[in-house]
């Protein structure tokens, strides 16, 4: 099953499973063969996830020997275990490694807050810095899955025609023309759709970079997302997004990633994840899931999502039971968006089944979250508008009493900073629109200063004390 293979003095464990994938829907129960692509369930429209049929033979072996054949893994250099098929049997296994494509997605950091941030916030905590993947966001996790899988399907069934498509908070389209690139061009084409206005300069330019046809669409992203459906509803195209499952079990990642970093330590974690489309969190609970039934980890973690109370529609489904859709207004989180998350049907079930007593909605105000992701950043991390959001929701969970002190507790930081750098200057300069709801504290301002190309005008400045002349 996960072959022990001697290369020089390395004992490298390559999966030679491939298991037996297929669509499963979460409506009707329906099956459809992996090497179609569907996105909903032709029969009920439901969505789908990925079932694996032969998911009991990985039961064979046991939770110590499959940490310890993902802890060998990291010490391989094989280009396909060294991103997220680390995970192999677990994401994609139908992909044989030679058709893997790694740009550099994974393993990313896992940061302790030091001292002052942890007084901060009420408790010690991790960052996982998911902005330290290729394109800078967690998107790359699922991209990474996704154009493994088509690439496979593309040499077995010997397409030449593929069009990639997507709609986007921004992070999607810059994963997805990113990974796109990397095939062959004849053969693949990629296609963005963006709401006009609504996604950062920097998340602009990265798909225009990757040579991607760039559309820009009136509205937002609820608008871009209902054209990108009917298009793959009625015409020949392959859907990035995390409605297609295939996404989704490359985003799993983050889940063995953290357990991995914990040294499978989970029974007290708590993990804190921004909502938009819910993808995201249905990836991260499916992940957990995946290690629990293998006997990987002893006990599943607590789940905190986290939404901004200008686009809250999961959050007022925690509270009240019911789930309405919201029209979103202004967010500094802007990824994360959204007011009708497609995932949603998915993380509802998961909640009911598996994680009915370990999952929390937090939400936070726009003004917290830029705190949120200021503070980090004032001290040594590297945090997005939507690290900011988790920081500022996992503050208020302790502040609550949702989580204990005590608990291990990691937030995810989505995407890189450096995505964001509007709203920062807008934080510094105190020029956000009224709808945003942002005030500057002065506290937390920071603007640069201008002077005379003099050491001593800079001396002077900074009150520098003079050194004894002696
Ligand atoms: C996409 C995205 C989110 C939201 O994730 P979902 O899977 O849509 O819930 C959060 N943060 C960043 C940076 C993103 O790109
Ligand atoms: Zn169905």
């Amino acid at each position: 099953m996960a072959a022990k293979k001697s290369r020089g003095n390395n004992q490298v464990y390559m999966p030679d499973y491939r298991g037996d994938l297929v669509y499963s829907c979460i409506g009707c129960s329906a099956e459809y063969p992996i090497d179609e692509f569907h996105y909903t369930c032709p029969s009920c429209g439901s969505l789908l996830r990925l079932h694996d049929r032969s998911f009991d033979e990985l039961k064979k072996i046991e939770g110590p020997q499959w940490r310890k054949i993902f802890d060998r893994r990291r010490m391989s250099s094989e280009a396909a275990l060294s991103g997220i098929f680390l995970f192999h049997e677990l994401i994609m296994p139908l992909v044989p490694p030679e058709d893997v494509i790694y740009l550099g997605e994974g393993h990313t950091p896992m940061i302790g807050a030091n001292d002052d941030l942890a007084g901060w916030l009420g408790a010690p905590f991790y960052i996982k810095n998911d902005g330290q993947n290729p394109s800078a966001s967690f998107k790359d996790r699922g991209m990474a899955s996704a154009i493994s899988y088509l690439n496979h399907i593309i040499k077995t069934r010997n397409l030449d025609e593929v069009l990639g498509i997507c709609a986007s908070t921004g992070d999607t389209s810059a994963a997805a023309a990113l990974y796109l690139s990397y095939l062959p061009k004849g053969r693949v084409k990629s296609v963005v759709l963006l709401p006009q206005g609504k996604v950062t300069p920097q998340q602009l330019s990265q798909p225009l970079g990757s040579g991607a046809t760039v559309i820009e669409l009136p509205g937002v992203f609820d608008d871009c997302m209902r054209v990108v459906e009917e298009l793959s509803e009625n015409y020949e195209v392959f859907l990035l997004n995390s409605k297609n499952p295939v996404r989704i079990n490359g985003q799993k990642s983050y889940a063995y990633e953290v357990a991995q970093q914990l040294n499978w330590q989970t029974s007290d974690l708590v993990v804190v994840v921004p909502i938009g489309n819910a993808g995201n969190i249905t990836a991260v609970m499916e992940g957990f899931l995946d290690l629990y039934r293998l006997g990987i980890i002893d006990q599943l973690p607590t789940v905190v999502g986290v939404q901004s109370d200008h686009a809250d529609p999961v959050y007022r489904w925690s509270m009240t039971g019911s789930y309405q859709p919201v029209t979103v207004t202004s967010s500094v989180a802007q990824a994360a968006m959204i007011g009708d998350p497609v995932s949603f049907p998915k993380v509802r079930k998961l909640v009911e089944e598996n994680f009915k007593s370990r999952f929390f909605m937090i939400r936070v105000t726009e003004q917290e979250i830029m705190e949120g992701m200021l503070t980090a950043n004032r001290h040594g991390h590297v945090v997005c508008t939507q690290g900011g959001e988790s920081v500022a929701g996992l503050k208020k969970a302790v502040a609550l009493g949702v989580v204990e002190p005590e608990n291990t507790l990691v937030v995810d930081s989505t995407s890189h900073q450096l995505k964001f750098a509007e709203f920062q200057r807008m934080y510094f300069e105190d020029t956000f629109p009224a709808e945003y709801e942002v005030k500057t504290r002065d506290s937390l301002k920071n603007t640069p200063v201008a002077m005379e190309g003099k050491a001593e005008a800079v001396a002077e400045f900074l009150q520098l004390r003079r050194k004894d002349q002696g």
